[in-house]
């Protein structure tokens, strides 16, 4: 079996500037990532980890409380967006994200309400959404 990791197609290596070449790694064989790329894979994962409370708040309901943990699914919500926006503002403390732009602003929440008070009448309309 191959290195275990991200590996660039020799297309990708031949057309994108982006695609660095793999370092070795003698231990594992994987890709060797740098600070920003690991950042990064954090702040996919905690998309991810947002995403997976949200489908289990929508499956159990906000008010849920799994065993083994006090918290309920609104709560855990919360938690993961904390630890989205933690990553976030690493990066953004790195350099790697401007700081000035992370929290929208005004006029980029209300465009946001709008698009989707604009699909939420259209799912109303196909009888989707009550
Ligand atoms: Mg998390």
């Amino acid at each position: 079996m191959g290195p275990v990791g991200l590996v660039a197609s020799p297309r990708e290596t031949r057309t994108s500037p982006l695609v660095r070449p793999l370092p070795p790694n003698s231990n594992t064989g994987s890709f060797i990532m740098n600070r920003t790329e690991h950042l990064l894979s954090c702040l996919a994962e905690e998309c991810c980890e947002v995403g997976q409370r949200v489908s289990k708040a929508l499956r159990f309901g906000l008010s849920e409380v799994q065993a083994g943990q006090p918290l309920t699914n609104a709560d855990r919500i919360v938690e993961e967006l904390g630890d989205l926006w933690g990553v976030a503002l690493m990066l953004a403390d790195e350099g790697v994200l401007p700081p000035a732009q992370l929290w929208p602003t005004g006029h980029q929440q209300d465009a946001k309400r709008a698009k989707i008070e604009k699909f939420m009448a259209i799912s109303r309309e196909q009888g989707v959404l009550s």
